[in-house]
């Protein structure tokens, strides 16, 4: 099957020995000669059939390497999705299970179950963001991305020095970031309402007979501290994980 030929060289061959055959039926030196002439047509259409035949085995062998590497990656491919379906149907299972036992342990107040050989136990996941309302989340915690080809880029760097430039620009705006957001939520900022002095003075009219006029602050509970806010944003404390030991 192999000849050791490359496909290059075969077609090549095969070329030169068409044109060859060509010259031959041509040829001024066969003339009255037709005997030699046949001849050394049937040699040329035996090397012809050879190179053919070689032809015909290498693209065979070729477009069958070809269909069957194609094939196989297909096969390879749908095999990966069921396989990703699989683990997908898996972990969804795990989840909705963890959901519910601790959904039921944290209603009946068990933190804790121990089994035989295993022990199911509640633990506290670390504060995370969760954000209710992107829309309110200020810039400073969203972050755009901005695809443009290299020559309005550079446009767009002049535009610092002058001002009316055309630019076809692609931004894309993200999801907002929770690492500063919760920095941010973690903050705390001086009360407001009683300006970090952790008193807040009672108005004339609420103060009793030996009353001072000052109290507690009742927005920082005295602390002089209150948590800064971001908007459409909260800290989640209190979300519970389920772990098995
Ligand atoms: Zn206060």
């Amino acid at each position: 099957m192999s000849t050791g030929l490359t496909l290059f060289d075969i077609e090549t061959d095969l070329l030169n020995l068409m044109l060859c055959r060509e010259a031959v039926l041509d040829d001024e030196q066969y003339h009255g000669d037709e005997a030699s002439r046949t001849e050394a047509l049937e040699m040329i259409d035996c090397s012809i059939k050879e190179r053919v035949s070689a032809e015909i085995a290498k693209v065979d062998g070729i477009a069958f390497y070809l269909r069957e590497f194609a094939a196989r990656a297909t096969t390879a491919k749908v095999e990966a999705k069921r396989l990703k379906d699989r683990q997908d149907m898996w972990e969804r299972r795990e989840e909705r299970l963890k959901e519910i036992v601790t959904q039921v342990m944290s209603m009946t107040g068990k933190m804790r179950l121990e089994g035989n050989s295993n022990t199911l136990k509640l633990v506290k996941n670390p504060p995370s963001v969760e954000i209710a309302q992107p829309e309110l989340v200020p810039d400073q915690y969203r972050l755009v991305s901005a695809t443009m080809n290299l020559e309005d880029w550079k446009k767009v760097k002049d535009l610092i020095y002058d001002h009316h430039v055309d630019v076809a620009v692609d931004v894309k705006l993200k999801e907002p970031m929770k690492m500063p957001i919760a920095e941010a939520l973690k903050q705390q900022i001086p009360c407001g309402r009683c300006d970090g002095t952790s008193i807040e003075s009672v108005p004339m009219e609420l103060r009793g007979p030996n009353d001072s006029g000052m109290k507690k602050c009742t927005q920082c509970n005295g602390t002089g501290k209150v948590n800064q806010g971001v908007p459409g944003c909260s800290l989640v404390r209190d979300k519970m994980r389920l772990e098995v030991e």
